[in-house]
């Protein structure tokens, strides 16, 4: 269990992870971590199987804590197929049928592989209230620690409450070695924490919404130390994989930690989620996560500047002016990754803007700037601004191997 003290109104924030290991050649250590499990369910897909998953297999196998492997074919959406999968996979039958004796259940799923497998086993794991940890294999979303999952169903996209990992194992080789499209999904699932803190500061003022200044600091703290060494990502150096993972790790810590997403998820959240269901409802496979909350991000950093231009509200402009140094410096990192952009025609940007607003129950500036009756005007103002200053190529054109 991890836990702290707080001087909020909840006083003790507590999650039952007992293990965040983040290190060189960390899946070595796999087996001593689970060594009080007997039958532990593998689940990788054909990628991470191949990075990471055969080796902890062979881990587990050594230790007599295996109890069997399920590979899925790659890349393996979080969608109700794979999900059903895992279940049906999940039990062993037993040597002699037996009519009146279940089939028998691990004692532990272990995922190897990042957002999807993770979401995908931290369901299963729910469901079936059997623990469930994690091998993670690249930096690219921070829902490592999280205790909820969004899953595909049919053409809907649905976030479920579930498991949170017991157990969190990085492996900074195997990150460092992941593909560079989900490091800057990485990135992208982390800058946007500025403009969620800010907004949980605005909803705090306004409505007495419920703030936790120890975990706001925390994930501003990492999302700065994230920012400082994301540039020498391309180059893959372990010092930046390392910031990244441990950054998104602790923002997912300090989502369960909350009781909410609220610390981790605003504006930039909302709009790139609704972009990517707005995919899901076409029948297209959604874009990477953070690489939509990227794009969402930089959305929201130019709505914040116009505001803090045009608004008489001295409050509401202070707030927003503490923000501005930390939104040039995402400016300038944007100037050297160029993270791509997955959304760039007018209409279809400026709808997930103002579908956004209600993506979720959350007051964020897109409701602030709703009742003041300029969302729209805003949304339109925003589009050449953001096009102008931070898109460098789209997705597909930069990676078009990538399914
Ligand atoms: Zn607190
Ligand atoms: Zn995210």
């Amino acid at each position: 269990m991890i836990e702290m003290d707080c001087t909020c109104v909840q006083k003790h924030h507590q999650i039952p992870t007992e293990v965040i290991e983040v290190s060189d050649h960390a899946i070595e250590k796999t087996g001593e971590i689970l060594k009080n499990y007997r039958r532990i369910f593998l689940v990788a897909d054909e990628n991470t199987y191949r990075v990471a998953g055969q080796r902890v297999e062979e881990i587990l196998k050594e230790k007599g804590i295996l109890s069997h492997t399920l590979v899925l074919p790659a890349p393996a959406l979080p969608n109700a197929e794979n999900i059903g999968k895992v279940l049906m996979e999940a039990g062993r039958d037993r040597e002699v049928y037996d009519i009146n004796a279940w089939s028998l259940n691990p004692d532990y799923i272990l995922a190897v592989g990042s957002g999807s497998l993770n979401d995908t086993c931290r369901m299963v794991s729910y469901r079936l209230g059997i623990p469930y940890g994690v091998v993670g294999t690249a930096p690219s979303m921070d829902g490592y620690a999280s205790v909820v999952a969004p899953l595909l169903n049919g053409r809907k996209k649905i976030v479920y409450n579930c498991s949170i990992a017991r157990h969190i194992i990085i492996d900074l080789s195997i990150n460092a070695a992941a593909p560079y499209p989900l490091l800057l999904s990485g990135v992208g699932d982390m800058i946007g924490k500025y403009i969620a803190i800010l907004d949980w500061e605005i909803s705090r003022d306004r409505n007495g919404e419920y703030y936790c200044e120890q975990i706001a600091d925390m994930v501003l703290k990492a999302t700065g130390q994230c920012i400082d060494s994301a540039s020498a990502l391309e180059s893959r150096a372990l010092p930046a994989i390392r910031a990244a993972s441990e950054g998104l790790i602790l923002s997912g810590e300090c989502i369960a930690f909350c009781g909410s997403s609220r610390p981790a998820s605003g504006t930039e959240h909302m709009i790139g989620q609704t972009w990517e269901v707005m995919d899901v409802e076409e029948g297209k496979v959604p874009n990477l996560h953070g690489i939509e909350v990227g794009e969402g991000t930089f959305t929201a950093i130019e709505l914040f500047r116009k505001l803090c231009h045009e608004t008489e509200d001295a409050h509401l402009r202070g707030l927003i002016e503490k923000y501005l140094p930390a939104f040039d410096r995402i400016d300038k990192l944007q100037s050297t990754l160029k993270i791509p952009f997955t959304v760039t025609d007018r209409q279809r940007y400026v709808d997930g803007i103002l579908r956004g607003r209600t993506f979720r129950e959350r007051y964020t500036i897109l409701q602030y700037l709703y009742e003041q009756g300029k969302l729209e005007q805003y949304a339109q103002a925003v589009y050449e601004p953001v096009m102008e200053k931070y898109f460098h190529r789209a997705f597909k054109e930069q990676f078009p191997e990538w399914k």
